[in-house]
């Protein structure tokens, strides 16, 4: 028998939806309701395997095999060239948009083109009006490969918008429903806050100091969830890549006695495990944080990130 979709409560489970993401390598999945699944998918799922592609790229570089394509957007300029290039997990470069270059005349003295179907039609449209119009006589086709180069990557942040807090309450009400405990331990504001995709900023909020326990409780690099009731209440961690934490308030008023539930994703060995652990009792992070406070948790946010590269692979071939 179908029970209710874990995320909207309301229609009956006719799909499966991945705990963790399937773009982060996750495999176990709960029953829901194929509206939710869908539309989770199409909207904050698609926008956050956007955010986190610069991680990825970098994590490929060092060795990581990622199950699903990510493509960094404008991830470096080719000063050679001064192109902006795409680089996808394949490594593969493409260029970001084509560049035409033309003089007062309108006539073309400089074009770059990606090399695929619909761009060089273009390229040769643009080529032969050129011509038709005597602005040019010939054009000198070259091709530019930036295979085997390792360009320098654009800095990046990773951009904590409302999608990324969709993502991290969506994975814990996830893993309560594959332990099969009580709806209740989310609050309804918070399930039609995920439902009707509205979410104001701060619900999901990063420690400044890390939870240690928690990183040193899986393997290097791991994405995990954890749920836990601790002093009244209920909430949720999401850990990826052994490096960012989100805590997620899920009821502030909850008084429901029951074990920790854990979730560890191993996306170096595609282990996925799910077990009762000890509580951990994490505080909760503040609710405001100064700009600095904000730059110095990145800054050891990518020194973390590099610790786990060098744990996972013995070498940073390279640095976040
Ligand atoms: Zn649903």
């Amino acid at each position: 028998m179908n029970s209710s979709c874990p995320y909207c409560s309301k229609c009956l489970c006719d799909s499966d939806d991945h705990i963790f993401p399937r773009f982060l390598g996750g495999k176990s999945t709960v029953r829901a309701c194929k509206s939710c699944n869908d539309v989770f998918g199409h909207s904050f799922e698609a926008a956050v395997c956007n955010h986190l592609a610069p991680v990825m790229i970098g994590l490929r570089f060092n060795g990581l095999k990622p199950t699903t394509k990510f493509i960094w957007r404008r991830a470096f300029v080719d000063e050679n060239t001064n192109t902006e290039w795409d680089i996808d997990t394949d490594l593969e470069a493409t260029l970001s948009k084509p560049v035409i270059e033309k003089v007062h005349s309108g006539a073309v003295v400089k074009a770059a083109f990606p090399v695929d179907e619909k761009s060089l039609g273009h390229l040769n449209r643009l080529l032969k009006s050129q011509i038709d119009k005597g602005l040019a006589e010939k054009y000198e086709l070259k091709e530019h490969s930036m295979v085997g180069k390792r360009p320098s990557f654009r800095p990046f942040t990773l951009n904590m918008d409302h999608q990324f807090h969709l993502l991290i309450i969506k994975m814990c009400l996830a893993l309560i429903e594959k332990f099969d405990q009580p709806k209740s331990l989310v609050s309804s504001e918070i399930r039609s806050k995920l439902t009707n995709g509205m979410i104001e900023n701060g619900i999901a909020r990063s420690p400044i100091e890390p939870f240690t326990a928690l990183r040193n409780a899986v393997p290097p690099l791991s994405h995990a969830i954890l749920i836990e009731v601790n002093a009244g209440k209920c909430y949720g961690v999401v850990q990826l890549f052994g490096t960012f934490q989100y805590y997620v308030e899920l009821n502030g008023e909850s008084t429901t006695d029951m074990p920790t539930l854990f979730g560890v994703l191993d996306i170096v060995n595609h282990e996925e495990s799910f077990s009762e652990i000890k509580p951990m009792s994490l505080a909760a992070p503040p609710m405001f944080i100064t700009v600095i406070q904000c730059q110095l948790r990145w800054n050891s946010w990518m020194a973390q990130l590099n610790e786990q590269v060098l744990r996972a692979f013995g070498k940073n071939e390279v640095l976040f």
